[in-house]
């Protein structure tokens, strides 16, 4: 984070040379440039959107928005010396001219507030955590992964693991994918990670300079991406954290629940202990909330609270015979861990989402001969990535669609389980075609192991504690948070990750421990916000633009593991783009903000 320099981008001279550097935000580095994030919603912009009110362009003139400023001050005096000029009683030309000046007032109010916001391009805007997409895939382009790599950690701290796991929407907003096939968007975010890695050993590791972060201290609930992320960015701003974690190993879902084979756990352990070379503390077996540390108690010994519990209870085949199933996170813990579990020849998974397809893969490589996946509705209707069944088919997964379990119950070779074949009706509350029972076309299937992955709810013994009784959360147990701050109902508490959007993404729970990390900082920290009333005017290196071919069209295949090899363990299966691979693939990228 500390060695990104939107300088790099900048096409005009290097840093302090140029006029225009004085008041360009690119020169800010690591705090400060958090420091200035913060201090332009919180002061800058509320302020300078008050003074406009009371003086139209005086709001733009504060944020040093010079001509913006004169024009808006010009403007509002002219609509009225015009309706004044021409007074002589009242007509509707004179209405008309009262309602310009008021719009002139509230357009300045506005853009004080608000504007101008640098235009991001579609892939941009669809990423949870707003990365700078095509300023990284420039960085590639022009042979400086590690610069691209700092600009991406300048938003999320663990580029590695989000570079192997994102569901990355970004790609299926890439206007690249219009007439072709969209920018290997993530592909490139992890080749930037694997480049940074494989010179990490000659660099050692980074050094960090802990600062005063307002003596601001933080206790972080949870230490799975969203509490990372929360984390990572109080430290950078020079808070002092600790991460109380339940579990024994660091990560959440990343280290307990994601398979091996798509996220091996160097990758993790190595972006934790880049976190831990920060100075963030970690107290793992420290479960909050009843059993464990008290939550006043926290509040006592800390300025707030960060609450990123996840959502960790896995919901429950409702049928006869469901206290024959095992867990699907049970199965996925384990199979991760030294002692893989035994699931037998014959394993019924059932779900349509992507823990579906984890759990599938997962037990072909635990050594499975059959692995079956009921599912209510059709291929088209299902919620995983449609690579993750591609592979899960390719794997030998075998599909069952408009197939619903009735019952569990033993049969004379372990298991049977009875399957009600469906049909798709109207359209239910979800949008989704309404899966609906054909009578007597039940049919059964024998199995040793049933594992039902239908998705998780928000639960963790923390709300028990009695200093959260008055949290707000919603019907499904999600907490209610302000979406700014990620403040709950509950003073110095914030809350974000799957315990606030629900079952999700790691980006969306990085992006909501940001979120927490500068809204904590900016209502906790007893440091007088510095205010740098500075501009993001960076300017972009000349890009030597795409040849329009049809070759430009096609993105660069990931290279995979062989499929022969995919069961004998649970090495990974994306082996990453080479640095030629990962240029051309850069190159394809329509740099869209440019147009905007
Ligand atoms: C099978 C599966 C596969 C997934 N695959 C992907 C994927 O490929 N890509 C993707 O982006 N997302 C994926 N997800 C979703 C992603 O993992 C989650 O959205 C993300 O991990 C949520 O982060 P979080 O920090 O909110 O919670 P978690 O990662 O769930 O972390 C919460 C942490 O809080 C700890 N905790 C809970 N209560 C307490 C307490 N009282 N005291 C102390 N600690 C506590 C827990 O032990 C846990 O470590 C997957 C999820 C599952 C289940
Ligand atoms: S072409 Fe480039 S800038 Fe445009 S949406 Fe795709 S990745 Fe983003």
């Amino acid at each position: 984070m500390e060695r990104y320099w939107d300088c790099s981008l900048c096409r005009i001279e290097p840093k302090g040379k140029a006029l225009r550097c004085r008041t360009c935000s690119g020169k800010l580095r690591g705090r400060e440039r958090l420091l200035h994030e913060i201090a332009l919603e919180r002061r800058l912009r509320p302020k300078g959107a008050w003074l406009s009110l009371v003086a139209a362009g005086a709001g733009q003139m504060y944020q040093r928005r010079w001509a913006t400023g004169v024009l808006f001050a010009i403007l509002l005096p002219l609509a009225i010396g015009l309706v004044l000029a021409v007074w002589n009683g009242f007509s509707y030309g004179h209405l008309f001219l009262v309602g310009t000046a008021g719009f002139v007032l509230a357009v300045a109010w506005a853009d004080a507030r608000w504007g101008p916001t640098t235009p991001h391009p579609p892939c941009q805007d669809a990423c949870p955590a707003r990365v700078p997409i095509p300023d990284y895939l420039q960085l590639i382009l022009d042979g400086d992964p590690d610069q691209g790599h700092a600009l991406a950690r300048t938003r999320l701290p663990l580029v590695g693991v989000i570079g192997r796991i994102c569901p990355h929407p970004c790609e299926t907003h890439c206007v690249r994918g219009i007439d072709g096939e969209p920018i290997a968007i993530n592909g490139c975010k992890r080749f930037m990670a694997d480049q940074v890695r494989a010179r990490r050993p000659e660099a050692g590791p980074s050094k960090v300079v802990h600062l005063d972060g307002g003596a601001l201290r933080v206790a972080v609930v949870g230490s799975g991406p969203a509490g990372l992320s929360c984390a990572y960015f109080l430290s950078v701003l020079g808070a002092s954290v600790t991460v109380y974690e339940a579990d024994e190993v660091l990560g959440g879902r990343l280290a307990t629940t994601i398979p091996d084979y798509r996220l091996p756990p160097y990758i993790l352990d190595e972006e934790l202990a880049e976190l831990r070379g920060r100075g963030i503390a970690f107290r793992t077996g420290a479960p909050v909330g009843p059993g464990g540390k008290a939550v006043a108690d926290l509040l006592r010994d800390h300025d707030g609270v960060f609450l990123a519990v996840g959502a960790a209870r896995s919901v429950a085949l409702t049928i006869p015979g469901a206290e024959l199933c095992i867990d699907f996170q049970e199965v996925l813990r384990a199979s991760k861990g030294r002692a893989a579990p035994r699931l037998g020849r014959r394993v019924v998974v059932v779900g349509g989402g992507n823990a579906a397809m984890d759990v599938c893969r997962t037990a072909l490589r635990l050594g499975a001969e059959e692995v079956h996946l009921l599912y209510r509705r059709t291929r088209d209707e299902m919620p995983a990535r449609p690579e993750e069944v591609e592979e899960a088919l390719r794997e030998g997964v075998r599909f069952h669609f408009l197939a619903d379990p009735v019952e569990v119950r033993p049969g004379s070779e372990g298991l049977e389980v009875e399957v009600r074949t469906m049909e798709l009706g109207p359209p239910d509350e979800s949008g989704r075609p309404r899966p609906m029972p054909v009578e007597g076309r039940n049919w059964v299937l024998a199995a040793d192991t049933v594992v039902p992955a239908l998705g998780q709810t928000v639960e963790s013994p923390v709300f028990s504690d009695p200093a959260l009784q008055g949290l707000r959360r919603e019907r499904d147990g999600r907490i209610r948070v302000d979406p700014r701050t990620q403040r709950t109902s509950l003073e110095r508490v914030y809350a974000g990750g799957d315990a606030v959007a629900g079952p999700s993404t790691a980006v969306e729970a990085m992006a909501q421990g940001r979120r927490a990390a500068l809204g904590m900082y900016a209502d906790l920290a007893r440091e007088a916000l510095p205010v740098m009333r500075l501009r993001d005017r960076r300017l972009r290196h000349p890009f030597p633009g795409h040849r329009e071919t049809p070759e430009a069209r096609i993105r660069e295949e990931m290279p995979k593991l062989a499929g022969r090899l995919r069961k004998e363990g649970f090495r990974e299966v994306e082996l990453g783009f080479n640095p030629a691979a990962a240029r051309r693939e850069a190159g394809r990228c329509l740099q869209c903000h440019r147009e905007l």
